[in-house]
């Protein structure tokens, strides 16, 4: 049994239901803040509660043969990190903690972590492999990076094994449409400009366009939830097979910006897109694009998704049909 801890959330119920059809046995732990029960209703065990909670912890570790931990519980909204910075280094830092120890006393000993691209802060070099500087610009970003060296230290001193994967900018959602990203507030590109070609919105706002890229808009990396998914699945195989601990990025390796990113969602849509050009949002570095090849060597991953506009057809078939 696969404890992964929030599961109901976007990231996390994509994976769930990506194991879940290969057979694993899972038991998510989200306390439902962000998450949706409805995301997991057919692919896992449902617990509510707060993975803070040592009794609990101690709880689901003794009533379900737990093998492993996937943590993707976080709170993941960087603008409210740096105006509510308690909650994230409490939420994210300590809480992790507490999983961790749990693990620790019921020897259960794989772990892995959703980590970002937020660890590394402002782009020295593009691709940006692994072993690029960490110097995150947010407490976000901070959350994720100390959890990192929390690993580091936990799996010299007592043997944890695990695997950091350092999300660049996950979009899309299950190709049949059962599930996708559904975030309150919205604060995504993707879903906002999908929204907007829906009619829900009346414009999208574009923050920044004069910085130094060929449209003068941020670039990013946006890599399609179940190619995430996949990694994760990987990832655990490597470590269930006595593979080391390791960081790795998971991205497409290419560039996408928010005018490109704009027009492709005209494309996918057929509607148009009313656009409001907007001052720069803080903290925003204009370019983070993977390197990828760590990942692609070391666990066999193969992407299935590296054209922008089918990761978008994904979103949008969800945009269109939500169900929560
Ligand atoms: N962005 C934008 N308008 C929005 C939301 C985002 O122009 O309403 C830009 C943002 O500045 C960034 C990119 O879109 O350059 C991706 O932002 P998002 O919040 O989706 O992800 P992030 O890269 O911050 O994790």
């Amino acid at each position: 049994m696969i404890l992964v801890t929030g599961g109901a959330g976007y990231i996390g119920s994509h994976y769930v239901d990506y194991a879940h059809k290969k057979g694993s046995e899972i038991v998510v732990l989200d306390n439902l803040v962000y998450g949706h029960a409805e995301a997991v209703k057919d692919s896992a065990t449902l617990i509510r509660g707060d993975m803070g909670d040592p009794k609990l912890l101690d709880e689901l570790f003794t009533q379900y043969k737990i093998e492993a931990v996937i943590h993707f519980a976080a709170y993941a909204y960087v603008g409210e990190s740096v105006k509510d910075p308690a909650k994230y280094y409490k939420n994210n830092t300590v809480c992790t903690l507490a999983v961790l120890d749990a693990m620790l006393r019921h020897n259960v000993n794989n772990f892995i972590f959703s980590s970002s691209c937020a660890t590394y802060g402002n782009p020295h070099y593009i691709p940006m492999d692994e072993a690029h500087p960490q110097d995150p610009i947010n407490p976000y970003g901070e959350t994720k990076f100390f959890v990192e060296k929390i690993l580091k230290a936990y799996s010299r001193a007592y043997g944890l094994k695990y695997t950091a994967l350092r999300y660049f900018n996950a979009v899309g959602a299950a190709p049949d449409g059962h599930i996708g990203e559904s975030h309150d507030p919205e604060t995504h590109l993707l879903p906002l400009i999908l929204q907007t070609a829906l009619g829900k919105r009346d414009s999208i706002s574009v923050f920044g366009t004069d910085y130094d890229t060929p449209d003068g808009t941020c670039i990013r990396d946006y890599i399609h939830i179940l190619d995430i998914a996949q990694a994760h699945d990987l990832a655990m195989q490597r470590l269930q097979s006595g593979g080391e601990s390791a960081f790795y990025n998971l991205g497409t390796e290419k560039g996408t910006s928010v005018r490109e990113a704009i027009v492709a969602c005209e494309k996918v849509s057929g509607k148009p897109i009313k656009v409001k050009e907007e001052p720069r949002r803080e903290g925003d570095p204009p370019r983070l694009v993977a390197s990828a090849a760590k990942a692609k060597s070391e666990l066999g991953w193969k992407p299935a998704y590296d054209d922008f506009e089918e990761i978008i057809r994904t979103a949008w078939e969800w945009e269109t049909h939500r169900r929560y």
